[in-house]
């Protein structure tokens, strides 16, 4: 063994001491240092093999609502879960590891799944840019990095944008935000997307009004197919 990498392996076990990794799952402190569980805690999620077969809950969700080529969510999504801490972790906590292990489990469900073969490019559902200067941090865009880690397809940050709006917290009947979030998004670069096969990426899915707004705004670019891949669908 070279010496630095000796070192190397000394201070990597040194900072273990220090500062232990632990798996969000069971607590073992047996894992690999780039993911937040450890290999039985990622093999027991709750999968929902949505991504490999036909006319699920998740595309029924889009069905009448919004031209959508398919759809899949990784894992279900229920309270006091170990789904909800791994949301929690990544979109309060900006645990980017979380965002990075959803993505690439999506990616190796997506890339042996025949309906999402064409996909061109990926799309995260953005944040409006005054959040992402608060925060730093677009929990889509994580997820969207694990996906192209496993996927090899180009991110499109760019030509879908967030309006500057007030919060939807301050419009208080259901009919108010329902017609609020249509107009949510803008169309940034149309030129990009004409005749791609977008991948639209979002963390939870719960009545889809924002993935149909989305999908919706990026429909006037005139792409060639709209599909969606969510980490997490809320029962
Ligand atoms: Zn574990």
């Amino acid at each position: 063994m070279h010496t630095y990498d000796r070192i190397g392996n000394y201070l990597n076990a040194f900072l273990h001491l220090l500062y232990p990794q632990i798996c969000f799952g069971c607590g073992t402190d047996q894992l690999d240092t780039c993911k937040p569980l450890c290999n039985d805690c990622i093999q027991d999620l709750p999968y929902t093999e949505f991504f490999s077969i036909q006319n699920h809950p998740v595309e029924k969700i889009f069905w009448g609502r919004v031209d959508i080529e398919a759809a899949g969510a990784l894992l279900f999504f229920t309270k006091d879960s170990l789904v909800q801490d791994l949301i929690t972790q990544l979109k309060y906590h900006h645990n980017k590891k979380v965002g990075i292990l959803l993505g690439q489990l999506i990616g190796s469900a997506i890339v042996s799944a025949p309906k999402f073969e064409l996909i061109d490019v990926l799309i995260p559902i953005p944040l409006r840019s005054s959040k992402i200067n608060s925060r730093g941090f677009n929990q889509s865009h994580v997820i969207a990095l694990g996906i192209q880690s496993v996927c090899h397809r180009p991110i499109d940050s760019v030509s879908l944008r967030k309006r500057r709006w007030t919060s939807t917290q301050t419009l208080k009947s259901r009919s108010d935000r329902l017609e609020f979030v249509q107009d949510v998004f803008v169309l940034n670069n149309a030129a990009q997307i004409k005749g791609k096969n977008i991948l639209l990426i979002d963390d939870v899915l719960t009545t889809g009004a924002t993935l149909e707004a989305a999908a919706h705004c990026l429909m006037k670019g005139h792409p060639a197919s709209i599909s969606i891949a969510v980490a997490a669908y809320t029962l």
